[in-house]
């Protein structure tokens, strides 16, 4: 529901709830305050579909943007793309945020890019540091560094909840990062 989530919350959200492929994006931004079109449009898309408004979108992007470039410049090269993502502009046709299987199989990120999914695409040392740091360690770790290795992400990713979730009764297999978000604040609430 567009507006179901505010701007003052994102950070806790992100931390929170969101998966690995989402909260990479949102601290890439935070640091960088930049992120390139592959994640620009993954990232900003996911946040449309758990409810931040187009409103917000815009003042979220434009206060990290115009950090590293002018107004104008953001203004002019890249509000477009956020009121397009909510239908505002171009065919006004609504784009839905990515499924799991689509950021895994198509557009790789390059060198400079950050948008993907972990699992698939860090290497494993870039994996383990990144999971330890979500306090993923041990046994948990070994095994979903075996899991990538065998190529299956998703379950990696449903394995990831499972131990960040304890408590968890039943998991839904994650095949939707937007359908790991409502899950985890399911969860949490
Ligand atoms: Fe994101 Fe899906 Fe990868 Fe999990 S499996 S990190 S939700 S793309």
């Amino acid at each position: 529901v567009e507006g179901a989530i505010s701007l003052d919350q994102i950070d806790t959200l992100a931390k929170r709830s969101m998966p690995l492929c989402m909260s990479n994006l949102h601290s890439h931004l935070r640091s960088a305050h930049h992120l390139k079109h592959g994640g620009r449009r993954q990232y900003g898309l996911f946040l449309k579909d758990i409810g931040l408004s187009m409103e917000d979108s815009l003042n979220f992007w434009r206060a990290e943007f115009t950090q590293m470039m002018t107004l104008d410049k953001f203004s002019k090269s890249y509000a477009y793309s956020i009121r397009h993502n909510y239908g505002k502009e171009g065919r006004r046709v609504e784009s839905r945020a990515f499924s799991c299987v689509r950021i895994i199989t198509a557009n790789a990120p390059g060198p400079a890019d950050h948008h993907g999914c972990p699992f698939r695409h860090f290497s494993p040392e870039k994996l383990a540091h990144t999971l330890t740091a979500k306090g993923v360690g041990g046994a948990g770790l070994k095994e979903i560094l075996n899991l990538i290795a065998g190529h299956h992400y998703q379950i990696a990713c449903t394995r990831y909840f499972e131990l960040t979730h304890p408590d968890a009764e039943t998991v839904q297999p994650i095949e939707h990062p937007n359908a790991f978000f409502t899950q985890s604040e399911a969860y949490w609430r």
